[in-house]
């Protein structure tokens, strides 16, 4: 794979494997059984600069011509030590922050931006709701005009980094019913009147990533805090087509968590006086998960390449979405299966992994809605 990468991005990663492997590896099991959210090490990332990766120098940024690569590598990184705290990271340093720095003014991008950037303001990013998931276009939380600003009003579930957020990007409708056209996105303060995390879920998977339902009951959005320039409806969604480059980076980076794990207990395990990677069954379920994370890594950072030199990335994007996530959870299970029954034991971690394996298939629309856009995308 290194042969894909230049000697720049090879020490971007290296630097970055190194803190993974010091700083978040030894505290992964712990996160995943209390929930917790690692706020130092989020502060350390943010100090470190890797927040600033996609974004400009004048706020902090990196101002790197490779910025999505490089983000790739970043949430596939983070992701090897831990899917939800990288989930938190990637959903706070792309997602959240994005749409500020493309259609927030120059105040909005001072005062929440540049503080995101450094780590000391954290993002969310809320469009989903009890009825509306994939039908993102069937939101009903309703934005009406009033003097200065707006008012919104309505729920949205399945939010994550909602309970550590600082600020949180939510789209509303100006008429429920009215489809893609009616949407826009808003900028909201946590402290803002009327606001609420209402209940923090409790799930499976990524458990040190928190996911949240939000009651907006009158909530007052002063008119710069409109995001997506007013009006573009369904093209504050499509700003979100990089993210599922991200979000198969998630998958990249816990399908080789599992891979490696199997490997090492493969190489060490002895059942009938050898260890069980001489056996053929598991040489194969092996050489199979080695396969797939290749050539979803492969086209993952072929997607973001692509990105970074300004091409249309739709068909691709979700097609590295389909093959990470789907090849991720494929590499999990099997990683399981080589584990036997201490795989099923909460002491070994390729458990969580299985788990965190499930996060990527749904986060950022499930893998058939991405198999939908594909369709689209070739003329079905
Ligand atoms: C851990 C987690 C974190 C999340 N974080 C966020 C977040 O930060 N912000 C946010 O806004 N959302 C977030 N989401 C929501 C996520 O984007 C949605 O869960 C996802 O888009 C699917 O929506 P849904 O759960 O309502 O499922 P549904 O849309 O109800 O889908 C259920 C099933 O039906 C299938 N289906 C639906 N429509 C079609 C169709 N047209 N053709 C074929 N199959 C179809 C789906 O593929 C799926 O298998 C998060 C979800 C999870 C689980």
């Amino acid at each position: 794979m290194d042969s894909y990468l230049n000697a720049d991005q090879i020490s971007f990663r290296d630097g970055l494997a190194r803190w993974v492997d010091e700083r978040l590896c030894p505290r992964a099991e712990e996160l995943d059984r209390t929930g917790e959210f690692a706020r130092d090490l989020f502060e350390e990332l943010g100090s470190l600069g890797y927040f600033g990766i996609m974004y400009p120098e004048a706020y902090g940024g990196l101002g790197i011509a490779d910025r999505y690569l490089l983000y790739t590598i970043l949430c596939e990184e983070l992701a090897r030590g831990s899917m939800g705290f990288a989930a938190t990271v990637c959903m706070h340093a792309s997602t959240a922050t994005n749409t500020i720095f493309k259609w927030g003014s120059e105040e909005l991008r001072q005062k929440y931006l540049v503080p995101a950037i450094q780590g000391k303001k954290i993002g969310a990013f809320a469009i989903t709701e009890p009825n509306a998931g994939s039908d993102a276009a069937a939101i009903r939380t309703r934005v009406t005009k009033v003097d200065g600003g707006y008012r919104l009003n309505g729920s949205k579930i399945f939010t994550s980094n909602a309970v550590i957020a600082d600020f949180i990007t939510v789209a509303a409708t100006t008429e429920v019913g009215a489809g893609a056209k009616a949407i826009n996105l808003f900028l909201v303060d946590k402290e803002t009147e009327g606001f609420k995390v209402s209940r923090k879920l409790d799930k499976f998977t990524t458990h040190c990533s928190d996911t949240a339902e939000l009651s907006f009951e009158d909530v007052f959005v002063p008119d710069d805090c409109l995001l997506s320039g007013g009006g573009v409806g369904m093209k504050a969604y499509e700003s979100l087509t990089v993210d599922r480059i991200f979000t198969a980076a998630l998958a990249l980076g816990g399908g080789r968590a599992a891979y490696e794990a199997a490997l090492r207990y493969a190489q060490e395990r002895q059942q009938f006086g050898k260890p069980i990677g001489k056996f053929q069954a598991v040489q194969f379920k092996l050489v199979d998960m080695l396969s797939t994370l290749e050539q979803a890594r492969l086209f993952t950072y072929h997607a973001a390449q692509m990105a970074d030199r300004g091409l249309p990335i739709t068909r691709e994007a979700a097609m590295a979405k389909i093959l990470a996530a789907d090849g991720c959870n494929d590499i999990c299970l099997k990683a399981l299966n080589i584990f036997g029954g201490y795989g099923l034991m909460m002491e070994f971690p390729v458990q969580r992994y299985l788990r965190d394996s499930f996060f990527p298939m749904i986060g950022g629309g499930t893998s058939d809605i991405m198999r939908l856009v594909v369709a689209r995308q070739i003329g079905l």
